[in-house]
């Protein structure tokens, strides 16, 4: 018997989510711990409880990231295109940001055009794209690095910028990294909490909306990457950057 794609995606989803619940009670109770403990930081039982912390909320992005995928690749998608200021989107994700960035005591400076026109899109959507680049930009920059999302209009379209002054991506694996699973190889770097589909899916979201995605990157002198969508022009956003 052959399966229809849908019923497949529902067994991804439902298998998805029933690994999930059960690392949420996980997840929750090494948390609950940490606080009982209240382990010294550098301790054995400090680290050991990150660790478990560490890898089991990377295990739940995974699982996220692997069940979007699927549907991305059906085409199971419900896409809800309204039209969308990208300045809320922003406010909106770099809420979401700001204890990775502090975390890791980066900076991160917005550079927005007046006037900037509205876009046709899917919030959600547009919101992880975005967060999904920025997170990058904060993965892939050391501490106290640079951070810049810059925004403007060119033509009938509106370019965003997610720029860092990180480790860079040599030219040879600019193309790659945008395929499924590609991480560039490097040495000292830790994999596990990375998936290797987050680009994937940005690019396909990205076009989903009409846009284009690309970048300007060099061993150590940080990356851009840039991501334009067709403007909904409107009277008040004529004007240029
Ligand atoms: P993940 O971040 O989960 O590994 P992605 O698909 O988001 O997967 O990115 C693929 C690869 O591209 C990353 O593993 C990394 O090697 C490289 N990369 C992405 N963004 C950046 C960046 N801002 N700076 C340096 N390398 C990057």
């Amino acid at each position: 018997m052959t399966e229809k794609p849908s019923e497949g995606i529902e067994f991804i989803s439902a298998t998805v989510h029933e690994l999930k619940t059960p690392l949420t009670a996980i997840i929750t109770s090494v948390e609950l711990l940490a606080e009982e403990l209240q382990p010294e930081e550098g301790s054995t039982e400090g680290r050991l409880i990150q660790s478990i912390i560490r890898n089991a909320r990377s295990i739940d992005e995974r699982l996220s990231q692997f069940s979007e995928m699927s549907r991305l690749l059906v085409g199971d998608l419900r896409v809800q295109p309204e039209l969308i200021k990208l300045q809320d989107i922003i406010r909106n994700v770099t809420t979401q940001l700001y204890p990775i960035i502090e975390d890791k005591k980066q900076s991160l400076r917005l550079e927005l055009a007046d006037h900037l026109p509205p876009v046709n899109g899917d919030r959600r959507y547009l919101e992880q794209i975005l967060l999904n680049l920025l997170t990058n930009a904060s993965k892939f920059t050391s501490e106290q690095g640079k951070i810049k999302l810059s925004a403007w209009k060119d033509e009938g379209e509106v370019v965003v910028e997610v720029k860092d002054n990180g480790i860079g991506i040599p030219q040879g694996e600019q193309e790659r990294i945008f395929n499924p699973y590609y991480q560039v190889s490097r040495s000292g770097l830790s994999r596990r909490s990375s998936s290797g589909l987050g680009l994937t899916i940005t690019k396909f979201l990205v076009e989903l909306h009409g846009g284009k995605i690309w970048l300007k990157s060099g061993v150590g002198e940080g990356s851009s990457f840039f991501i334009s969508l067709p403007a909904v022009l409107t009277d008040e956003s004529s004007g240029n950057r």
